[in-house]
């Protein structure tokens, strides 16, 4: 079947393998990631805002992804090396704090295993070269993008557009994607989304996407090429109505809520990326 073709990944176990620990390690640099770049944007915010109106800083004291060291969102009492160690910590302690037994989220070493996973298939199937780390590289902004927003409806500009960067560099220096095909891929990947926003916003006086999104999928082309794009979208929209429809059964959800759609398109991009773009065409054919 062709669509195993696919999925055959003819490479190297041991690869996998390094790649699965690299992908531990990168994952635990995701969480702080996750948790702090959304507080960095509204202190950047409520700092600007006071500045304007000549009022003191609310936020002094230097807040960025290494400074200051983790603490427990408890007791405050900063991390110990025994308390940072991917996935297992989180294992022997049963999820809860080391000092102070307050309950640590899944999402920690969930996000641990998920950028283990994906490196592993990335490094099954392309090797540790520069290309595959690259790769890995989109792969760990696509986490990080997708956490970020199923908890706070942001995409932040900090992480799209130096995606959106580093996709043509990559192509440029590597030519995976032939640069013209990335070029316009960035472009189409923008304009099709804020089309689809603005019809969509015409037709019914709402807003079903964020500029986010917009910047997300050109991203994506970036990285995948124009010819990706109509796959990458249909993928999305798919994901995005099961993920509906499993959170309005669930009750998470009312009717015509809005859903986060940056996880659904960072789900179809690493697809995509992984498997190539022709897949589901060979799949319908096989069918
Ligand atoms: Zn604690």
């Amino acid at each position: 079947m062709p669509f195993l073709d696919a999925l055959a990944l003819p490479g190297d176990p041991a690869l996998a393998a390094v790649a699965a620990l690299l992908g531990l390690l990168v994952g635990s640099f995701l969480n702080v990631v996750i948790h702090r770049l959304p507080l960095m944007m509204l202190r950047e915010t409520a700092n600007f805002v006071a500045q304007e109106r000549g009022e003191a800083l609310p936020h002094s004291a230097r807040y960025n992804l290494w400074l200051p060291a983790s603490v427990c969102p408890h007791c405050a009492r900063p991390l110990a090396l025994r308390h940072k160690v991917p996935v297992l910590s989180w294992l022997l302690l049963r999820g809860r704090c080391g000092f102070c037994q307050g309950s640590i989220s899944a999402r920690y070493p969930l996000v641990e295993l998920l950028t283990a996973l994906l490196f592993a298939l990335l490094g099954w199937r392309f090797g540790l070269g520069t290309h595959a780390l690259a790769l890995m590289t989109c792969a760990a902004f696509l986490i990080a993008l997708a956490v970020i927003d199923a908890e706070t409806m942001l995409l932040p500009d900090d992480l799209t557009l130096p995606l959106l960067w580093l996709g043509l560099l990559v192509n440029l220096a590597h030519g995976g994607v032939p640069l013209q095909d990335a070029v316009l891929g960035a472009m189409a990947g923008y304009g099709a989304l804020w089309l689809v926003f603005w019809i969509f916003k015409l037709a019914t006086g709402k807003e079903g996407l964020g500029y986010g999104d917009f910047k997300l999928m050109a991203a994506l082309g970036a990285w995948l090429g124009w010819q990706a794009l109509p796959l990458v979208l249909l993928l999305a929209s798919a994901l995005g109505a099961v993920l509906g429809a499993a959170l309005m059964g669930l009750g998470r959800h009312q009717r015509g809520q809005a859903i986060p759609f940056g996880p659904c398109l960072a789900a179809a991009g690493m697809l995509t990326l992984l498997m190539g773009h022709h897949w589901l065409t060979r799949l319908l054919y096989d069918f």
